[in-house]
């Protein structure tokens, strides 16, 4: 089960030399950007809001860097890239029914204000983009996350983690809660980090 450790979020966050995955020693690092906004104030129509960041570097062993790459991999990076190969695709299909479609497509919305080809080609690839970023995060994470433990040791993308850890701003930014799915790293990770406290 996991682990939750609190820290002050104003103090800077040590990650002992371990594997944040396995407890081996570890040899490679991740950074992973954990941020969070909230309102502060609100006064007639004016509000006011911070925005809190961090990057923090996470310590893994050969093995799970390994793993957590090929993980991203599959689940990012290649959907990424058929997404953009089949919006490049979809965007050359509109582009030769638009100039051989005639007054049909002329009517069609998108030759009327999308006749520059770069910017349908442009828009085909990051339409590609976007639709397999969240293919993979909100599709293909959740069905491997069945069957694979290290995907779901990872967090889903848009939350600040990687495997086998989590971390996110609580209490209007005051403190970062992170979560271990090693509870022996937890404890070397409060340890290490003066006024931390179990969640
Ligand atoms: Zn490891």
């Amino acid at each position: 089960m996991a682990m939750k450790v609190e820290v002050l979020s104003d103090t800077s966050v040590q990650f002992p030399g371990y594997c944040v995955y396995c407890c081996e020693p570890a040899s490679k690092q991740r950074e992973v950007e954990v941020e969070a906004s909230y309102e502060t104030e609100r006064r007639g129509k004016r509000v006011k809001i911070r925005t809190y960041k961090t990057k923090l570097k996470i310590p893994y062993c050969e093995k799970h860097f390994k793993e957590l790459e090929k993980l991203e991999n599959m689940l990012y990076a290649k959907p990424i890239g058929i997404g953009m190969i089949y919006g490049f695709i979809a965007a050359i299909v509109s582009l030769i029914i638009g100039f051989v479609g005639g007054d049909f497509a002329r009517d069609v919305w998108w030759r009327k204000y999308l006749l520059n080809p770069i910017l349908i080609m442009v828009s085909g690839l990051v339409v590609g983009a976007l639709a397999g970023m969240l293919f993979g995060a909100f599709i293909l994470h959740p069905i491997l996350a069945i069957f694979l433990k290290t995907a779901r040791h990872t967090p889903l993308l848009f939350i600040g983690g990687s495997l086998g850890f989590k971390a996110e701003f609580k209490r209007k930014g005051l403190i970062i809660r992170f979560r271990f799915t090693n509870p022996s790293y937890a404890v070397k990770f409060a340890e290490a980090n003066r006024g931390a406290f179990f969640g």
